[in-house]
């Protein structure tokens, strides 16, 4: 079964756990495939690679691309760190007979699903307070204090957001959340 043409979009305030979610999605649905963004932050040590987490890019590269037109959608997220989405990517995955799945942050991913329209099921993720926010980038352990602030500040405004999303899943219990991403996303690809 050919799922080109679709796309699924995961966004969240940073450490809700949409990276949680769709690592799992991956592993489960056989038919979808990560769109791998261009980001010009540095990578995380040795957990992240090139062209598998993301492409990293210097900033004038990134800049070069957004002259030329490549990305259907780019953002500075964090003061200095652009990130952003390659026409080349979708075109790739499209042309392989998989769906498309996003990972990205809450303004991104209405700019996506303003982008695909109903070719994409688009899910809010969140968390049961920013309390909890704050405890789960604490215990992720990959922010220090200032990138760790500036999340949580970023968070409160993306909130607002929830309901440009098709649907919304509570990230508490992780397997409950699991399932029914797992369900919203099956149902949307088999439509
Ligand atoms: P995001 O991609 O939205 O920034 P992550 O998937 O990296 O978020 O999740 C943030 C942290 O919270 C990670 O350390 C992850 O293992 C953890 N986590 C995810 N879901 C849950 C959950 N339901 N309960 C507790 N910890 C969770
Ligand atoms: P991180 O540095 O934690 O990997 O990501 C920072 C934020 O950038 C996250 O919220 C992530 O989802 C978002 N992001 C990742 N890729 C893209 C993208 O292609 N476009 C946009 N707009 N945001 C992205």
């Amino acid at each position: 079964m050919s799922y080109s043409g679709k796309a699924v979009i995961f966004s969240a305030p940073s450490g809700s756990g949409k990276t949680t979610i769709v690592r799992h999605l991956l592993k489960v649905i056989p038919g979808l495939e990560f769109s791998i963004s261009a980001c010009t932050r540095d990578k995380r040590g040795r957990t992240e690679q090139d062209g598998k987490d993301y492409y990293f890019l210097s900033v004038d590269e990134f800049k070069q691309k957004i002259d030329n037109g490549e990305f259907i959608e780019w953002e500075e997220v964090y003061p200095g760190n652009y990130y952003g989405t390659l026409k080349s990517e979708i075109a790739r995955i499209w042309q392989a007979g998989k769906a498309v799945i996003f990972d990205v942050d809450v303004k991104g991913g209405v700019n996506l699903k303003n982008y695909f329209k109903e070719k994409a099921l688009a899910v809010f993720v969140k968390v049961p307070s920013l309390e909890v926010l704050a405890e789960r980038l604490r215990a992720r352990g990959t922010e220090d204090e200032e990138s760790l602030s500036e999340r949580l500040y970023k968070a409160q405004f993306e909130l607002q957001f929830e309901d440009r999303f098709d649907a919304t899943i509570v990230n508490d219990d992780l397997q409950k959340a699991l399932q029914e991403a797992e369900k919203l996303v099956r149902e949307f690809l088999n439509k």
